[in-house]
């Protein structure tokens, strides 16, 4: 890196001088020009130049005001929002400790980049309605100077989820609550599915719901490379690797009920880095769990859920690895452009990928079939036995497909409710959660970051109230029940 950016300065003097004795003095006042201007853009923009030179890769600091463990989409967001939400420019010193900068395991680089507003739980569609807005409008987001714009590839094409009889009432109900949250349903009856969708076989099909606006896919790489790239800008620090422990003081305080409750206050977070036995100590008042799939592990080092059973300070984090397999086939016969992303009743899915007839889908397993979380190889009898049949019956086209290539990736699944995890642990106080979105993480991430972000900058939710995901529903056993779950 250093010896590019020294390539590069020596090349920018190089013309530069070329460009002084060629041209003389006019083109000085152009440079000089030229520079007011990004001056005044960098002012009015948040967040200054991408300087790579600025990546603090190698060591952290020895104090920072939030340390994020994990850089994914979520651990980025977080931070993006703290900088945003900042009353004063450079007024918070925010870490985002990540320890695979590949990503090669994270679930945002993995997963198939969906978004869509069709959830049950009204939270659910606001944090999609507000995310879809963020991603529409993605350069003004995340622009950085000198940089070139974001392309998120993004298709709009809406999702069509198929119900059976038996869930057509549960269906008709959910398209309700999303109308009133804003988001653009309708119903279709299977003879509509038939007429918009012709090569859709409706045997089995009671009811189908169908996303006008502001579903489709997106590439969820340009998203966290986006973020990433904006993040530093705006003056975020970054370290590469892993934390391994957190020291934390302790107060001991008794409930009117007689439980005696100690609570914690993380001081010093450690940080393994990279290829080393070492590690370092950075000082820090608020820690954001953001480790995705192994945010459970994470929390437990700060002594969530070592505590005895059936007390609050026995209750891990239900968040887990679960494998999850992609597969990509090619069908020459298969439909067009104007499929959306369908889910079947079967709980298989798929969608277009790209212009040539390939087309990428999957299933979740169910909790008798999850397979191994201990690595990620993919199953491919899976497909021949659990996603293939169901889809061929679904679109008989399918009949002929060719699977070309196939990967597995993990979901941060909260084996509690499969909800996500948002806020302050109620006795390790300064820890905040944004974790366990169990398959919808990545579209609802821009505002995840910005709710976590209002709660450590404001002491609540301003945008949209998400108090129904803080941790204390496991204590209390109150699942959030989400319906719509693929
Ligand atoms: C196959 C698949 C398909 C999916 N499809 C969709 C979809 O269509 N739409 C959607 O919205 N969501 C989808 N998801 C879910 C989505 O990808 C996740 O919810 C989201 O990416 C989670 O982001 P994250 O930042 O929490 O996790 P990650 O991207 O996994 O990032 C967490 C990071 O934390 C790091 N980390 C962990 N522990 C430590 C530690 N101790 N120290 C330092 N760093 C640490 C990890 O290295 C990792 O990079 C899908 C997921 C999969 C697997």
């Amino acid at each position: 890196m250093p010896l590019r950016a020294l390539r590069f300065g020596l090349c920018q003097g190089l013309l530069a001088r070329w460009f002084g004795t060629r041209r003389g003095a006019s083109t000085l006042d152009w440079h000089g020009k030229i520079s007011e201007m990004k001056k005044k853009i960098q002012s009015i923009l948040p967040g200054g130049t991408w300087d790579q030179l600025n990546d603090t890769g190698h060591l952290p600091p020895e104090q920072a005001d939030v340390v994020i463990v994990g850089g994914g989409v979520l651990g980025l967001s977080v931070a993006y929002w703290l900088k945003r939400l900042e009353k004063q420019r450079g007024a918070i010193r925010v870490l985002v400790v990540e320890r695979d900068h590949t990503y090669s395991q994270a679930s945002t680089g993995l997963s198939v980049g969906g978004i869509r507003q069709q959830f049950s739980l009204p939270e659910n569609i606001q944090l999609s309605l507000f995310s879809v807005n963020f991603l529409r409008n993605i350069n003004e987001y995340l622009a950085v100077v000198d940089d070139p714009p974001l392309d998120l590839q993004f298709n709009p094409s809406g999702y069509l989820l198929l119900s059976s009889e038996k869930g057509a009432a549960v269906m008709e109900s959910n398209v309700k609550v999303q109308r009133e949250e804003g988001a653009k349903i309708c119903l279709m009856s299977p003879e509509q599915l038939r007429y918009k969708f012709p090569w859709i076989n409706t045997e089995g099909v009671a009811l189908a719901s169908y996303g006008m606006e502001n579903e489709g896919w997106f590439d969820p790489w340009c998203l966290l490379q986006g973020l990433r790239r904006k993040v530093q800008a705006m003056g975020v620090l970054f370290c590469h690797g892993e934390v391994t422990r957190f020291v934390s003081s302790s107060d001991h305080m008794e409930t009117a009920g007689g439980e005696k409750l100690t609570l914690k206050r993380i001081h010093e977070v450690h940080v393994k880095m990279d290829h080393s036995l070492e590690y370092q100590p950075v000082e820090c008042a608020v820690v954001i769990n953001a480790a995705g799939a192994w945010s459970g592990q994470v929390a437990e080092l700060a002594g969530i859920g070592t505590g005895p059973p059936g007390t609050l300070q026995g209750i891990k984090l239900p968040v887990e690895p679960r494998k999850r397999y992609v597969y990509i086939w090619h069908c020459p016969q298969g439909p067009g452009l104007e499929t959306p992303f369908v889910t079947d009743t079967s709980g298989a899915y798929f969608r277009r990928e790209g212009l040539g007839n390939n087309y990428l889908g999957g299933r979740s397993p169910s909790e008798e079939e999850e397979p191994d979380s201990g690595n990620l190889d993919v199953d491919h009898d899976f497909f021949q036995e659990k996603v293939w049949p169901p889809l061929a019956q679904r679109v008989p086209a399918f009949e002929t497909l060719k699977v070309r290539r196939a990967w597995a990736g993990y979901y941060d699944y909260n084996t509690f409710d499969q909800n996500g995890v948002v806020g302050p642990h109620p006795l390790v106080v300064n820890m905040y959660f944004a974790t366990g979105f169990s398959g919808h993480g990545l579209q609802q991430a821009p505002a995840v970051g910005r709710a976590v972000a209002e709660l450590v900058l404001q002491g609540r939710f301003q945008t949209i109230d998400l108090s129904s995901f803080l941790f204390n529903r496991f204590y209390w056993g109150e699942k959030v029940q989400e319906s719509n779950v693929i």
